[in-house]
């Protein structure tokens, strides 16, 4: 069984050995990661929406403008105007909708009774919870079950879908619940570990596995049947 209880199903091209050493090939070219960038756990909540489909430098700067109007607070951002919370994560772009998604995390954050609460559940239920916010998706809610709640889930982007269906592990176009059923299936529930492996694929991902790949500078081309891949 999986860290969340469901039954286990194999990818064929993915083994605990390859992840193993994928990782320390990955960690050894780009360093730790220190992941999440945040000084809270809720900080992680936020950043996990304001990332939706942007670049994080441009969180960061939605970010800094929260901080600074105090607006870093799940109560103070269910206080505050819309419009003057739109304009506080406009950096991050969509800020209208991201606004929305924000009060309606927070709205659940504050329900259940905020962090304390929310760490009460179990880690399926945690995730179920969280998906049951409008505008939470599969991917948002594993970043905040992972980086916000220390619980063993893998964080599937497109950057793990770009390297791993490259490199022949998987297909790449599985859908997102199946994907990250075949990958925990072969991992151990190592927080640390799949902290470091998520961020290393986007880090992988940004600086040589790209949508026209450096494969002469990446350490995973000696095991990669896609060395010099078209644009993906
Ligand atoms: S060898 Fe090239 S295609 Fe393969 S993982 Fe590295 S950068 Fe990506």
């Amino acid at each position: 069984m999986t860290a969340r209880g469901r039954p286990k199903k194999r990818g064929g091209g993915l083994s605990g050995g390859r992840f193993h050493h994928l990782l320390a090939s990955l960690r050894g070219h780009h360093g730790p990661q220190h992941w999440w960038p945040a000084e809270t756990p809720f900080e992680v909540m936020v950043g996990a929406v304001l990332t939706q489909n942007t670049a994080w430098t441009n969180v960061e700067r939605a970010i800094a403008n929260l901080r600074a109007r105090r607006l870093l607070d799940a109560e103070a951002i269910l206080a505050v105007p819309a419009e003057e919370l739109a304009d506080a994560i406009r950096p991050s772009g969509y800020f209208n909708i991201k606004a929305q998604r924000l009060r309606n995390l927070c709205a659940a954050y504050v329900e259940e009774g905020g962090h304390s609460g929310l760490a009460r559940l179990d880690t399926a239920a945690l995730r179920d919870r969280l998906l049951a916010v409008n505008g939470v998706g599969p991917e948002t809610a594993d970043d905040i079950v992972l980086y916000a709640f220390s619980r063993p889930v893998f964080v599937i982007d497109a950057y793990t879908r770009r390297i791993l269906s490259r490199l022949g592990w998987i297909g790449g176009d599985e859908p997102y619940d199946e994907l990250q059923g075949m990958v925990e299936s072969v991992l151990t529930d190592d927080v640390g570990a799949l902290n470091e492996l998520h961020a290393l694929f986007v880090a992988h991902g940004k600086e040589i596995c790209r949508p026209r790949p450096r494969c002469e500078g990446c350490p995973l081309h000696t095991d990669c049947p896609q060395l010099g891949a078209e644009p993906y």
